[in-house]
């Protein structure tokens, strides 16, 4: 079995290391704040937040150039501000660019539903990804994916209704082999299907 690390610099860290810690192929759930702690683990969940601060509390901690190399060859998963992070490309309506860690070939656009609909729940049909009941999802002034940028990602969840000025069908879940990215917070709901698609991603990618 596995050991998780969740960054902990910032942002929803100690809901995702709960939702590990009930799953039976976790051996250890840790936060990660050092380059130690990331060699030590297995696959890496990168929590929602604030993008901007935790790039440059990565950048500040000089975990942004590890954080580089692990997402190359180990399973690593991004929700929300965490799949920014993983994106090769982010688009803001503020000004100025922010650090990612890339890796991911999509482009996010943050904070697609803006100021008055910061926040929205939804179920999101993914039979790839959680079978045919469908997942409650929970959207906190999400980004959402608006290029997919290689053959490789895979996309695996849309919105499956317009939420304010955001279409139906606007891509909210990727995956390009062992990158992972979801634009919601499934750390924020009792339902641990996303958790164990993730452990079992990560469980075939060490088994072949
Ligand atoms: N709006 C945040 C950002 O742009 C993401 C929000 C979240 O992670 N819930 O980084």
């Amino acid at each position: 079995s596995l050991t998780i690390g969740v960054l902990a610099l910032q942002g929803a860290f100690l809901e995702h290391i709960h939702m590990l810690k009930n799953l039976p192929t976790v051996s250890d759930a840790i936060p990660v704040r050092t380059e130690e702690q990331l060699k030590s683990i297995d696959a890496l969940i990168i929590p929602g937040g604030e993008s901007t601060s935790m790039a440059l509390i990565a950048e500040r901690c000089g975990l942004l150039e590890p954080l580089r190399e692990f997402v190359k060859n180990k399973p690593t998963w991004g929700t929300c501000a965490g799949m920014i992070m993983l994106a090769n490309e982010a688009t803001s309506a503020k000004k100025g660019g922010q650090q990612l860690i890339g890796g991911l070939a999509i482009r996010v656009n943050r904070n697609q539903f803006g100021t008055q609909k910061e926040s929205f729940e939804t179920k999101l049909h993914m039979p790839e990804v959680v079978g045919e009941t469908p997942f409650h999802a929970i959207f906190i002034r999400a980004p959402v994916i608006s290029d997919i940028l290689s053959e490789d990602v895979k996309i695996l969840g849309r919105l499956e209704q317009k939420v304010g000025q955001t279409e139906a069908e606007t891509i909210i879940a990727v995956r390009q082999g062992h990158l992972f990215a979801t634009a919601f917070h499934p750390e924020l709901t009792y339902d641990n299907r996303l958790h164990s698609y993730f452990v079992d991603l990560a469980l075939t990618y060490y088994s072949n």
